[in-house]
């Protein structure tokens, strides 16, 4: 079977075909560095990882570059409630973003880009967009992208109808234009010309750039758009991030980049689900969110929420409960325990589950079906303890959670010598002794199990 991904943008599951076969290139929308990032953002990330670790997979090299948003709206306004610097304030988040990734074992993408370091870039595409006639500076010195002049606006989101008629109307009278929003954010109903370039105004402090466009600072459409193409090229094969991001921010990535280079921008759109609580989406404005730290405050272990995550298929909404999600550590706990019993040698992978693995994923990355297989291994009763951990391991090349990292753990000293104790009292037939020795050791949490050739130290 070839692999296939649900492409946002054609609506339909395609086969995967990268447009250099060499190496695929591929984009994700990173996070706002303005605060802890919420357990719902997490799962862009989990699933563009997952994405990624199916492409290695597959055998393919790939290109990832994940961007940091460390300038718009928010950071601004956050930063300067602190009374910080934007680049301090920024930091600081940016830092416990990378700790937070790396508990979720998250691979580091290739590169992490920062918005503030491609202020030139973004200048670049804006004045391309300028030259063309596809964007204007308004009255305050602010650049918008006029979206009457793109016929093709709204593509992603299909908002054809309403755009086409709108844009003969634009075509009729050039100056009848749609409204302007500043904004970075706002909603499907409110289509009108985007902000490119945010003249400088005084809530924005000592955060601008004095460009060839004026002294301002960019929106937040456009550094994706940079940040991208720079890194990738002028057409990439896949581009990552949450359902919400379709709209604005990605159908106006796809109009200022096309309408710059003329080129199809992304072969592959991808979009994960929600995560929601009670229902609702789960998101800072509405603050019903968790972060990593609720987690680990419950003693949670956060590769237990990745695990969670894979039980449910991208594409489709996941309602959070903690009982779910401690279910969900329960059964990694218990997927850990039995992977320490498999003892320490590693023999050959099963190429008959290996095989349904990659089946199972190749399908739009249906990870529910393919954590059956990882069960499947451990139930296995003709497989070797060796086998089954090579062929473990090689399945967590895709569902990172991390069995690699688990060693048998070192029975204690005190424990040990316990148990030597016992065992020469065995040999000097003193059952008596031997029981209470086996006692004391069971008050450590150790078992002691005798068999033929000789005796087995369990933790309880
Ligand atoms: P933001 O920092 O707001 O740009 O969000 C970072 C990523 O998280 C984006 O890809 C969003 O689409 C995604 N996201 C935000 N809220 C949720 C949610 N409740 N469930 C899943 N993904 C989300
Ligand atoms: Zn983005």
């Amino acid at each position: 079977m070839a692999l296939k991904f649900y492409n946002t943008l054609t609506r339909e599951k395609e086969d995967f075909s990268p447009i250099d076969p060499k190496e695929v290139r591929m984009y994700t929308c990173g996070p706002t560095v303005y605060n802890y990032p919420h357990i719902g953002n997490y799962r862009a990330y989990i699933f563009a990882d997952t994405a990624k670790r199916v492409l290695l997979y597959e055998g393919y090299e790939v290109k990832h570059i994940m961007n940091l948003t460390d300038v718009d709206d928010k950071t601004i306004r956050d930063s300067q409630k602190e009374g910080k610097s934007l680049k301090e304030f920024t930091e600081f988040y940016t830092e416990e973003f990378f700790k937070d990734i790396k508990s979720l074992n998250i691979l580091t993408p290739t590169k992490f880009t920062k918005a503030t370091d491609y202020i030139d870039e973004m200048v670049n595409i804006i004045k391309k967009l300028l030259e063309k006639g596809l964007a204007y500076k308004s009255e305050d010195g602010s650049i918008y992208f006029d979206i009457g002049k793109d016929k093709e606006y709204g593509k992603l989101v299909r908002l054809e109808k309403k755009i086409t008629v709108t844009s003969e109307c634009a075509l009729e009278n050039p100056e009848k234009r749609f409204g302007r929003i500043k904004s970075d954010e706002y909603e499907k109903d409110n289509i009108q010309d985007f902000a490119l370039w945010k003249a400088w105004d005084e809530n924005d402090g000592d955060v601008f750039w004095e460009t060839e466009l004026g002294k301002g600072r960019p929106g937040w459409h456009i550094e994706c758009s940079a940040m991208s193409m720079s890194n990738l090229g002028e057409s990439l094969d896949i581009h990552t991030g949450g359902i919400d991001n379709m709209f604005p921010h990605h159908e106006n990535e796809i109009a200022q980049s096309e309408g710059a280079t003329g080129k199809q921008f992304v072969k592959y759109w991808m979009h994960n689900e929600w995560v929601l609580v009670d229902q609702k989406k789960m998101s800072k404005s509405a603050k019903n969110f968790y972060t990593l730290r609720d987690l680990t405050d419950k003693n949670i272990n956060p590769i237990a929420y990745r695990f969670w995550l894979l039980m449910a298929n991208y594409r489709t909404r996941v309602n959070f409960v903690w009982d779910a999600l401690e279910g969900a550590e329960v059964a990694l706990k218990r997927l850990f325990r039995l992977y320490k019993d498999l003892g320490n040698d590693i023999g050959t992978v099963n190429v008959k589950y290996q095989q349904k693995f990659k089946e199972y994923l190749e399908d739009d990355l249906d990870t529910p079906r393919a954590l059956t297989i990882l069960w499947d291994v451990f139930k296995d009763e003709n497989m070797s303890n060796a086998d089954k951990k090579a062929t473990v391991l090689d399945l967590d090349k895709v569902l990172g959670l991390g069995f690699e990292n688990i060693k048998e753990e070192e029975t204690p000293e005190k424990v040990l010598k316990l148990v030597k104790e016992r065992e020469d009292a065995r040999i000097n037939k003193d059952f008596k002794k031997s029981d209470e020795l086996r006692d004391k050791i069971k008050s450590l949490g150790y078992e002691v199990k005798d068999s033929s050739d000789g005796y087995k130290i369990e933790k309880i």
